[in-house]
């Protein structure tokens, strides 16, 4: 699992940051988080391919997060691309995105489908459970988290031996969840796994204010990618506008028990110069956070 962050900054494309999108390589597929202006053009800078984005997920339609999309689709489809796309936002999505493919000449030569996500919607994307709840924002806007499914226990050899199952077979069986009989007994997985072993949690908030609904969203994530609009002395001007400061992102992320907290798009008004200080700020709160930049690669292990 690595996430990618194409664009680290918001508002508007500026020489140091690109606007919002993040990638999360899962296996062998990509979901995508926003997709700003440009973010094709990121991508070749990457390490990861757009023609392996398999889902789309827009936080909102406020320029600075959607507009890169047709130009993403086009260029997949100029590439012969033929799997299907599926692109989700807060409700309104699908109808706009229609209408905006609609605009130019075009033709998609694979399947592209627009769908509208609710407040604590989620979907299964095998493996993986993707659940989205309302941001607080000034238009309707959605904040995601990816989970893991949860892996089976490990397996306790002494046990296995101790009750008398011969090595080979029968433990890959077991592991793998199922009951088996030898010699006459039955044999259940508890018998010889630990507790089941948690997956996986990204948490993307999108453009938010702070609140406690983002906190729950966040519980116990691996990363936290959150909106880190202004610095603390733009706190007020920042929740004015339904964003979050550094600072907030930081005392959500210690809230939630957060493992890593992504500070993600940066006000253009912030240069390189104040980039130490930004990242001091959240840090004083929150040890583990890192200021994104453009092109930033981050692989999220497993905890055990
Ligand atoms: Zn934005
Ligand atoms: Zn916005």
């Amino acid at each position: 699992m690595k996430l990618v962050v194409l664009g680290s900054g918001g508002s508007w494309p500026c020489r140091d940051r690109a606007p919002p999108a993040v990638a999360l390589k899962l296996n062998g597929e990509i979901l995508l988080f926003d997709c700003a202006e440009g973010t094709q053009r990121q991508f070749m800078f990457s390490s990861v391919s757009f023609m392996q984005v398999r889902h789309i997920f827009l936080s909102h339609l406020h320029g600075d997060h959607f507009l890169g999309l047709p130009g993403l689709v086009e260029t997949m489809a100029l590439n012969g691309r033929k799997d299907r796309l599926d692109v989700y936002g807060p409700p309104g999505t699908a109808e706009r995105l229609r209408t905006l493919f609609t605009v130019g000449y075009f033709s998609a030569a694979f399947p592209l489908e627009f769908h509208d996500l609710k407040d604590g919607g989620h979907l299964d994307i095998g493996g993986y459970t993707v659940r989205c709840i309302e941001a607080s924002h000034l238009v309707p806007a959605l904040s995601y988290s990816v989970e893991e499914d949860c892996r089976p226990g490990r397996f306790n050899l002494e046990k296995a031996k101790a009750l008398g199952i011969p090595e080979g077979r029968l433990y890959n069986r077991l592991q793998a969840g199922e009951t088996v009989t030898h010699a006459g007994k039955t044999f259940t997985p508890d018998m010889v796994l630990g507790p089941p072993r948690k997956g996986r949690k990204i948490v993307y908030t999108g453009d938010t204010s702070p609140g406690p609904v983002i906190t729950d969203l966040a519980r116990d994530a691996d990363v936290l990618i959150h909106d880190s609009t202004s610095d603390a002395a733009l706190v007020a001007k920042a929740n004015q506008y339904g964003h979050s400061s550094n600072v907030q992102a930081a005392e959500t992320a210690r809230a939630a028990g957060a493992r890593t907290l992504l500070l993600v798009h940066i006000s253009p008004r912030f240069g390189k110069e104040d980039e130490p200080r930004i990242l001091a700020e959240a840090k004083a709160v929150f040890p583990d956070t890192v200021l994104a930049s453009d092109l930033l690669e981050l692989d999220v292990k497993l905890r055990e």
